[in-house]
């Protein structure tokens, strides 16, 4: 287990699925930028496998270093770990509803109650309250030394999810979270704040902009040519037929 090199710059350092960087199976993709001198986290994880996670960041670079995380949305595979970022003095990053969300462990808004009475995650699991640190929102620049990532509002999967478009050693890299995949997937699950309308509109968006690289927090990443796929994404709502679910395969 440890750190894995995606792309130039991009590390996977925590993974419920990939077996080289597997911190909880509960986990959503975590990744790390570190452009040598700074970087920045994406995403945290359910907080069960944070230990290996932050011992993962570790062997890249100081987390110390580091200009904080920033999680994508309040889902707990992908928030659960912020408490452990912020306890090891990393500013945690999101936007005002994850923040609000995640000040008070919030089970309802975040579906976390409805998760794990579907058998999603442990019977025991909670949400581990923590202050974000910055609140982003749209068209907003998160500057890391050098990097300069950009936050884009990307509501559909969820309210105040969002997603990071970045430009690492020449490479124009979509950070996903949860709102697109492989295939030119979506995200749909039957929860209160699964909006397709939102989710239409936002993958609309993200077709216009130029990626490269889509580093989803599920599954395989798209190592070239990843706009092809959001563009399929995009045509498929435009016709207002939501695009394949990658939550049934
Ligand atoms: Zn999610």
């Amino acid at each position: 287990m440890g750190a894995v090199e995606i792309v130039d710059s991009v590390w996977l350092v925590g993974s419920g699925t990939q077996p080289d960087a597997l911190t909880d199976p509960h986990d959503c993709h975590c990744y790390l930028i570190w452009d040598g001198a700074d970087g920045l986290l994406v995403d945290t994880g359910t907080g069960l496998g944070a230990q290996t996670w932050l011992a993962n960041v570790a062997e890249v670079c100081d987390p110390g270093a580091l200009a904080g995380a920033v999680v994508t949305h309040y889902h707990a595979d992908h928030a659960g770990g912020a408490a452990a970022a912020g306890a090891v003095g990393l500013p945690v990053i999101a936007s005002a509803e994850t923040g609000a969300a995640l000040s008070s462990g919030d089970e309802s808004r975040t579906s976390l109650a409805a998760a794990r009475a579907a058998g999603i995650y442990p019977p025991g699991y909670r949400l581990s309250p923590v202050t974000v640190d910055r609140v982003v929102g749209d068209g907003d620049t998160v500057h890391a030394g050098r990097l300069a990532v950009e936050i884009v509002a990307a509501p559909g999967h969820c309210d105040g999810h969002l997603v990071v478009l970045a430009r690492v050693a020449g490479r124009d890299i979509l950070f996903g979270g949860d709102c697109l995949f492989a295939g030119g997937r979506v995200s749909m699950q039957a929860i209160h704040d699964c909006r397709l309308d939102r989710y239409a509109e936002t993958v609309v968006a993200l077709a216009g902009r130029d990626v490269d690289v889509l580093l989803p927090g599920h599954g395989e990443p798209v190592l070239r040519d990843a706009g092809t796929e959001i563009r399929e994404a995009a045509d498929s709502f435009r016709r207002l037929v939501p695009p394949p679910n990658v939550l049934t395969g």
